[in-house]
């Protein structure tokens, strides 16, 4: 019997409060529990499993969930419950019907249609054999994690009582054995058969398109992401890693990546904020932490309209000038930029990953090449120091007001009062950090 859900009172909490499990969500659990089993009680006489499930349907349904959900209806589950143990017969036609119920509920009901096995498994396990597959998914995934997700699902939206039932059916065969096979086993059936599905019409989509038409293929891509959502995943991350590898053939051909000096010092403010954040004074892991801390800056960065404008374009345009440059020239190099261009045409969730990880290599680029005129201003940068400065960052201010840049000026200096208002920055030494952003061996890899 697995311990599903067996959690210590000194634990830390599974709502992730970070508060121990007694202080937290426990009473409320134990509440739904002692509700539940005196509901029960009065039909049926609860074994070590009935009660192993009580324990599971009442953490579902009492841990405090971010979104408001309202108070469990314990009435309502202790009759689901009541009536699927009165239905429950062992023979196999039953085992069958309530197998197909529960496949046929997971892959229809529009609420768990995000609620599947991880792309990214069909990716790193790179076997033809569906066991094997299998047996791999098993081992990194956790029914607790997934039954907490359910649980969020199931209340936050509208489940009839037989949809219940035929969840709470699913969760019990998923407890019914150590590994919880029977449990993951439809994920894996439905993950299986939708990626098959979606592969077969996107092969029909790329087919159909003929050279003057990609844009269009592109625009089908989406109703077919919207229906697979696991395969515009498994499709984005395969895309991302695929990019990766001709970023760096991109990077080592000559191409290049030039942003406005103002976002580029926006990132390193907000890297800035979040080493202070982070790590403090003490710069020993930032070695470790910096491409994690640097693509979250970037993503913070990018969160603003006119950045996330302005750097799409910029890498649009050193794309196509770079082609234009060598058409007949350097047959490869274009089959590589046409290729990325359209990876950034696709409808696809990892751009901003691909993005972060531009930015993150040209700040390290724009460091490694100090003193430096900044933009096509007088001014000059000759060390990173300077950033934190507020005459420059002044200076640099007017430039960009000069320019009719208002709003970009005003992201700028938002992030530098952010930054500089935190005490600790001052003891951060800048010129430790640039060494570490523009060591040779800093390499920011992608990873999912
Ligand atoms: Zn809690």
């Amino acid at each position: 019997m697995p311990n599903v859900f067996d959690i210590k009172r000194n634990d830390e909490c599974i709502c992730g409060s970070g508060k121990k499990y007694k202080k937290c969500c426990l009473p409320r659990i134990e509440e739904i529990e002692t509700e539940l089993i005196k509901e029960l009680e009065k039909d049926f006489d609860i074994n070590q499993y009935g009660k192993d499930f009580i324990r599971v349907v009442s953490v579902m349904f009492g841990f405090e969930m971010k979104e408001d959900a309202g108070e469990a209806d314990t009435e309502r589950i202790a009759k689901i419950i009541s009536e699927l143990w009165e239905e429950n017969d062992l023979d196999l036609d039953s085992i069958q019907k309530s197998a197909e119920a529960i496949f046929q509920l997971v892959s229809s009901k529009e609420e768990l249609k995000f609620f599947r096995i991880p792309a990214k498994v069909f990716i790193e396990n790179d076997t033809d054999n569906f066991d094997d597959l299998f047996d791999e998914v098993l081992e990194d995934l956790s029914i607790e994690e997934y039954l907490l997700e359910l649980a969020s699902i199931i209340r936050t939206s509208f489940f009839t009582d037989d949809e219940l039932k035929t969840i709470f059916n699913w969760i019990s065969l998923g407890l019914a054995d150590p590994w919880q096979t029977g449990f993951f086993d439809v994920l894996f059936q439905i993950s299986l058969k939708e990626m098959g599905e979606a592969a077969e019409k996107f092969h029909q989509i790329a087919e159909n398109e003929s050279d003057d038409s990609s844009e269009d293929a592109f625009l089908q891509l989406e109703p077919l992401f919207e229906e697979y959502p696991i395969f515009e995943e498994f499709v984005g991350i395969k895309a991302l890693y695929n990019f990766e590898s001709e970023l760096e053939y991109l990077l080592n051909n000559g191409v290049e990546f030039e942003f406005p000096f103002y976002i580029i010092y926006t990132l390193f403010l907000k890297f800035l904020s979040a080493i202070n954040e982070v790590i403090k004074e003490d710069l020993a892991y930032l070695k470790l932490y910096c491409p994690d801390l640097i693509f979250g800056a970037a993503d913070a960065v990018l969160q603003e309209e006119e950045v996330i404008e302005e750097v799409y374009k910029d890498i649009l345009e050193a794309l196509s000038e770079t082609l234009e440059e060598n058409k007949d020239k350097n047959e490869e190099l274009c089959y590589v930029i046409v290729s990325t261009t359209s990876f950034f045409f696709m409808p696809l969730w990892t751009h901003i990953i691909a993005i972060e990880k531009i930015l993150a290599l040209s700040m390290q680029k724009y460091f490694m090449k100090l003193p430096r005129t900044v933009d096509d201003s007088q001014l000059m940068l000759d060390s990173a120091k300077q950033l934190v400065n507020r005459e420059f960052l002044n200076n640099y201010i007017s430039y960009l007001n000069s320019k009719g840049l208002e709003k970009e000026a005003s992201i700028l200096q938002k992030t530098y009062e952010e930054a500089t208002s935190q005490d600790a920055i001052k003891e951060i030494d800048i010129e430790e950090v640039i060494d570490i952003i523009t060591d040779e061996d800093m390499t920011f890899e992608i990873e999912l």
